[in-house]
């Protein structure tokens, strides 16, 4: 191992010690990160576009501000964004074709919140096409490869920044997750993500898929870190109508490492046909060390969860149509030249989006047509609000809830790309928490056939410092996440 894969196998909240006592500068941990980019992610595939320059000027002045004593937790720290958060110095894809080449014209709040306090953007990552899809191969430029073995898919749709977080190719790396886009990629990555409750972290500058389900949420190699991340995103915003206002616990703070007594409800519901022994496993396994560790494990019911996905898949659909109405070759990217603005906006949204984008759009448009829009999209909200329901309940019961991220481990690419249906169970187990609005995190728990499995813990809105809590002490009992995929050593 070289000395620069050592800077880059450091968590964010090591680096952070050693840029504070002058270990190392971020210039030194900036270069050692573009250089590992340079050597593993072609082959890998989780960026699109490396920011090196924008990097090594924030590195330089991230490097200065220590000097001078003004560090925040930030300053100097290398992030990847997911390419559906805007960024003005840098394009914003949503990796798809219609948007290819443009540039907006603000950041969205968390990149400028983690801008404001120094820290150092990698670049843009690797997406399903306005993150619809649970495998990353609905990019329109090109999949990424699982770090645990790359002919493996790294879940979707925020793939790219949890490969590069799993790759020592990032410290730290924020996604969104409408359906599951955060946790369901950490699970199969074998990192930690965590879904903030709907509200806690400000959308603005977010490329809009499903508004109401929509949620940013970081990736890191350590519960510690993702509570240092969110820390540094959440928070109420004006530009956002939908952010909370309510104030922030210290996170961090939260991470005392005891669970001795508290409430951990384990839901019958989160099993299902085709759910891999391997994941059940070391889902069990999961629950026995939190109930080791004096937890006190319940068993509590959520009657309407079988009805999250089909309720999401009319849903997300529905607002994604709206959403995407705005992409039509006037405003923003690509726009394909015809004889009448008809034409215009047909040919830009034929040739621009792909096909998992125009089945999202067909669907949703279906959902709210008239004669259909009581049928579905009103069907939907009421169970919703159902599925809601089951949650609050359990609440008075259960501090938490734990259940698998998703059924099964990292899938082969190309597995499911022929059969949507298949695809869209790979997010049955992280549906719910969207529908219903409540906090989700993701931390390892294990492995099946050399590839992770990852434990999902949900607590009630608002409750981020709760589920941390559970994590980390569940962490540091089994320390899952300190393993690294081969390529971390070896290359
Ligand atoms: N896989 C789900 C979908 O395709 C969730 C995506 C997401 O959370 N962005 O809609």
């Amino acid at each position: 191992m070289s000395p620069r894969d050592e800077l880059t196998g450091l968590t964010a909240t090591a680096a952070r010690r050693g840029l504070d006592t002058n270990e190392f500068s971020a210039t030194e941990l900036t270069e050692a990160y573009l250089d590992r980019i340079g050597r593993l992610d072609d082959d890998l595939g989780s960026y699109l576009h490396v920011m090196a320059d924008v990097a090594r000027t924030q590195a330089a002045a991230a490097d200065r501000r220590i000097a001078d004593g003004d560090a925040a937790p930030f300053t100097g720290i290398p992030v990847a964004l997911k390419d559906v958060l805007c960024t003005v110095d840098a394009p914003t894809t949503a990796a798809s074709r219609i948007l290819e080449g443009f540039r907006p014209p603000c950041d969205a709040t968390v990149v400028r919140r983690l801008r404001e306090q120094g820290a150092v953007f990698l670049g843009k990552a690797n997406t399903d096409e306005f993150a619809m899809g649970s495998s990353n191969e609905n990019s329109a430029f090109k999949p990424v490869r699982n770090p645990w073995d790359r002919d493996h898919v790294p879940g979707g749709s925020s793939g790219g920044p949890a490969a590069a977080v799993a790759a020592g190719l990032a410290a730290v790396s924020l996604g969104s997750d409408t359906g599951g886009s955060i946790r369901q990629p950490a699970g199969f990555c074998g990192v930690v993500g965590l879904k903030p409750t709907y509200g806690r972290v400000s959308r603005f500058g977010l490329l809009a898929f499903a508004s109401s389900l929509d949620q940013i949420g970081p990736f890191a190699r350590t519960v510690e870190d993702a509570a240092m991340t969110l820390q540094a995103i959440a928070g109420h915003d004006p530009l956002d109508s939908t952010s909370s206002p309510l104030p922030l616990p210290d996170f961090r703070a939260a991470l005392s490492g005891d669970i001795a007594g508290m409430k951990i409800g384990v839901a019958k519901e989160y099993t299902v046909d085709g759910m891999e022994p391997g994941v059940a496993a070391a889902v069990d396994a999961a629950i026995r060390r939190l109930a080791e560790l004096g937890a006190d494990i319940v068993d509590v019911e959520l009657p309407h969860t079988k009805y999250a996905l089909p309720t999401y898949y009319i849903t997300a659909p529905a607002e994604a149509s709206a959403n995407l109405a705005r992409y039509d070759g006037v405003k923003y990217g690509l726009a394909v030249e015809a004889p009448t603005l008809r034409e215009t906006y047909e040919r830009t949204r034929g040739e621009g989006f792909g096909a998992e984008v125009k089945r999202r759009i067909m669907l949703g448009t279906y959902a709210l047509s008239s004669g259909y829009y009581d049928a579905y999209y009103v069907k939907a909200q009421k169970v919703r609000t159902l599925i809601r329901q089951d949650f609050d309940e359990a609440w008075e019961r259960v501090d938490a809830i734990v259940a698998p991220t998703s059924p099964t481990v990292a899938f082969p690419l190309g597995a499911r790309t022929d059969d949507p249906y298949q695809m869209y169970l790979a997010d049955v187990f992280t549906i719910p928490a969207n529908m219903a609005g409540i906090p989700g995190v993701a931390v390892p728990c294990g492995f099946s056939d050399g590839l992770p499995v990852s434990l999902q813990i949900l607590g009630p809105s608002f409750a981020e410092a709760t589920i941390l809590r559970i994590a980390h002490a569940y962490e540091r009992s089994e320390p899952w996440s300190s393993r690294q995929p081969e390529l971390m050593a070896s290359n």
